[in-house]
């Protein structure tokens, strides 16, 4: 049996707009509470013989009244009757004590600043989107905990949610009488929350947000929409809030071989999963069926997540997708994600460009035409002050450095190639157009790589977390 709730403090949000405030203390410490304060509207009056320079410069602002004086019991007799809230926020604790004892015999609501004994309430740390109030409170037990649990729910905070409280707030009166019945109305709004209408609000189209409602409350199937999102490279923590919030509201997620396990894992438990492969000339699914699918899944209503590793828009058939989902009338959005080259580049501690040496970067794709060739702008590549990132690589690097040479690069022109990058099991190996396509076939590496040419390769940095010592060992 879980034991009964201790009793501690009762959480209000208390309307301040024109009411007094007195703040007795001129100092750091009030100015936080003041700021606050002031923030909702309160009328603040501030008791302290002196105040600083924050505060000086908000009394000649007009924002708020100064008595210049020390907190004496008749003063404070005087000034006390009439205030909603006072906070006794001054370096001494003595005084502030003194001071919430004096607010206390008259029934108004104190705050002792740091100090929960003598208050009759404390402040919460608070998150705040537009109508929305988060207040996250320790009862004065750990404000450092209460901080952090801040940081933690702020992170997963949807961006928008701030306009999405101001729709939903601006739309209430409206389905109040379009859906008198309040059980379907809270249905509707369900519907609404977990469906397109939420995401629409969220990004400010109030119109769409406007018309999906009104389709919820004449009953009418809503139809679905694709997720077009990049995951990066592989390492879960690159994912962005974007990419980690759609995937948690997902109806159905169609992923390709590129993704790591760990990642499907994050989505939505009950979310359908469908794998349409597609590995290099291994179609498990060919690209027209995996464009049928998405539409089709959408247009029964499903949330339909499209996950690509990387960026969908970077050699990720993104836009064949987003034109086959126009065509089709499909809503969609796009979510682009770290990209292999940058990924692993950092990962591998390899800067893209270098003031020294590299102006500019390519991204090449290393997949050969149905005949084996390779057609690729070679005369561009060749050139020095830059770094070629080259995709879909690995079994052509033989011919690819072996072209480069022929092109103009010197044989000991630096280039590497990062294997599995981001991941746990990252290798990467660095030589020259001469010695790479060796290291990398006696080191039998495979696919997912990525390579990188250019004289960065001898700007590499080893981090602490992929020391020479570790990557030794797996080598
Ligand atoms: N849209 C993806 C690229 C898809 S093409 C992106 O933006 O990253 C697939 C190629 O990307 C692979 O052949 C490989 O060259 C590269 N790649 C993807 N993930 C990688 C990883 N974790 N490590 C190394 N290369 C990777």
């Amino acid at each position: 049996m879980s034991a009964p709730n201790e009793p501690g403090w009762f959480p209000i949000a208390l309307r301040l707009r024109n009411a007094r405030v007195l703040v007795v203390g001129g100092g750091g410490i009030a100015l936080n509470k003041i700021r606050l304060l002031l923030a909702h509207a309160a009328r603040v009056e501030v008791l302290a013989p002196t105040l600083d320079d924050a505060l000086t410069a908000l009394r000649d602002a007009g924002d708020i009244h100064h008595i210049p004086a020390e907190a004496h019991p008749d003063q404070l007799d005087t000034l006390l009757p009439g205030c909603r809230l006072v906070y006794a926020a001054t370096d001494d604790r003595t005084v502030n004590r003194a001071v919430a004892a004096r607010a206390d015999a008259l029934n108004i609501p104190v705050c002792a600043v740091d100090d929960p004994t003598p208050s009759s309430f404390i402040t919460p740390a608070q998150i705040h989107r537009g109508p929305v109030r988060i207040a996250i409170s320790t009862g004065g037990a750990a404000p450092v905990l209460a901080r952090r649990l801040r940081e933690r729910i702020e992170a997963v905070m949807p961006a928008g949610l701030d306009d999405l409280a101001r729709f939903l707030r601006d739309a209430r009166a409206h389905v109040v009488t379009r859906c008198p019945d309040i059980d379907r109305r809270r249905r509707v709004w369900e519907a609404f929350l977990d469906g397109r209408g939420a995401e629409a609000a969220r990004r400010g189209d109030t119109e769409t947000a406007r018309q999906i409602l009104d389709h919820l409350l004449d009953d009418t199937p809503v139809t679905g929409e694709v997720w077009l999102v990049g995951a990066g490279p592989g390492d879960p923590d690159l994912l962005t809030l974007r990419a980690l919030h759609l995937m948690q509201n997902a109806d159905s997620v169609l992923y390709d071989q590129l993704l790591p396990p760990d990642l499907l894992d994050r989505v939505r438990r009950d979310a359908t999963r469908v794998f349409v492969g597609k590995q290099r000339d291994r179609h498990t699914m060919p690209q027209e069926q995996i464009n049928a699918e998405l539409i089709r899944r959408a247009r029964m209503g499903e949330r339909v997540l499209r996950l690509k590793g990387g960026d969908p828009f970077i050699f990720g058939r993104g836009g064949e997708e987003i034109e086959a989902l126009m065509e089709a009338g499909v809503p969609f959005q796009v979510v682009p994600g770290i990209t292999a080259a940058s990924g692993c580049a950092a990962y591998a501690g390899i800067p893209l460009t270098h003031r020294d040496c590299a102006q500019s970067c390519l991204f090449v794709t290393g997949h050969a035409r149905k005949d084996g060739t390779l057609d690729l702008p070679w005369e561009r590549m060749a050139g020095s002050g830059q770094t070629i990132a080259i995709y879909m690589g690995v079994s052509a690097l033989p011919d690819l450095c072996a072209m480069l040479i022929r092109h103009g690069l010197p044989p000991d022109w630096p280039a590497a190639i990062i294997e599995r990058g981001t991941r746990p099991d990252q290798r990467v190996l660095t030589g020259t157009l001469n010695t790479l396509p060796h290291l990398a076939r006696a080191s039998n590496i495979g696919s997912p790589a990525l390579i990188l040419v250019g004289e960065v390769v001898r700007h590499r940095v080893i981090s602490s977390s992929f020391s020479e010592e570790k990557e030794a060992k797996r080598l």
